[in-house]
């Protein structure tokens, strides 16, 4: 799934490329995708598009009057396609043509079209439902902001750090690479952290998503790619030798995905049961 530093970097590289473009058509190539009625997405016709935002894991399209809002999910992708005449693939999600012949286009790529978008008044935007609750952006919050956010109420730290209406656009990518550069236990309860753990998250959380967003800069301008390229220390290296201290990486098996962390570094020796198993068990 597309985090932070790739959707700010994509959001840079749109706006630098598509800023001052004239919208000639607007359309819903997948229906569902689209989930407000009105105003109409031919509204967006005419209208000239000001910039693309980034607000935690959303995408903002400006344009007119009016905003394009986007959540990607984990298999939406958004980018710039210049589309042949032929009737568009099965993935196209909402197309904006542009004067210049090209498409700024949300593309989904599983058949469980998770992927949304939302038309709203710019004027109304803060009060939608998508952006009311989004908590604030992680890079730059100081330790105590952290604490405040991740410990009311108290939650697991794994899933607190992740969770948007705490704090907005981290994922199970880079909340597991903070959660290790923090040298903190992913199976905490964030109420029990002690002070200084906090500090140490909020410098690593700036560490990570900072050099994150710098390579990103380097390999995404107008268009997500489909298969994320990250440098990570630890998401998707289980088994691997962990990079500041040699000890194997582990991980906890969830329904649906990894977390890999280091049991040397993060959890003092210990090596946690696989949820997977223990769910079945209780
Ligand atoms: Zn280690």
């Amino acid at each position: 799934m597309p985090e932070l530093p790739e959707l700010e970097a994509l959001a840079e590289g749109l706006t630098a490329e598509i800023a001052g473009r004239r919208i000639e058509r607007a359309v819903a190539w997948s229906p569902a995708t689209l989930r407000t009625a009105e105003p109409p997405l031919e509204a967006l016709r005419g209208t000239e598009i000001a910039g693309v935002r980034r607000r935690g894991k959303l995408m903002l399209v400006e344009a007119g009057a009016l905003t394009l809002v986007m959540h990607l999910m984990s298999s939406g992708r958004l980018g710039l396609t210049t589309p042949p005449a032929a009737r568009p693939p099965r993935t196209a999600g909402i197309g904006l043509v542009l004067d210049d012949g090209r498409e700024l286009r949300l593309r989904e790529l599983s058949t469980k079209r998770r992927a949304s978008a939302y038309l709203l008044p710019t004027s109304g935007l803060a009060g939608h439902g998508q952006l009311a609750h989004l908590g604030p952006e992680p890079m730059g919050l100081s330790p105590e902001e952290w604490r405040d956010r991740l410990t009311r109420p108290s939650g697991m730290l794994y899933s607190a750090i992740r969770e948007g209406r705490r704090v907005a656009g981290v994922g199970r990518c880079y909340g597991s690479e903070i959660m290790w550069a923090a040298r903190l236990a992913p199976l905490t309860r964030t109420d029990r952290l002690p002070d200084e753990a906090w500090a140490r998250l909020a410098a690593a959380a700036d560490q990570v998503l900072s050099s994150a967003l710098e390579r990103a800069r380097q390999r995404i301008t107008t268009n997500l790619p489909d298969r994320e390229q990250r440098v990570t220390y630890v998401h998707g290296h289980f088994g691997e030798p962990c990079l500041r201290c040699g000890t194997s990486l582990a991980r906890i098996g969830f329904s649906e995905y990894e977390l890999v962390y280091c049991p040397a570094c993060q959890t003092g020796g210990r090596i946690y049961a696989d949820r997977r198993m223990s769910r079945l068990l209780r």
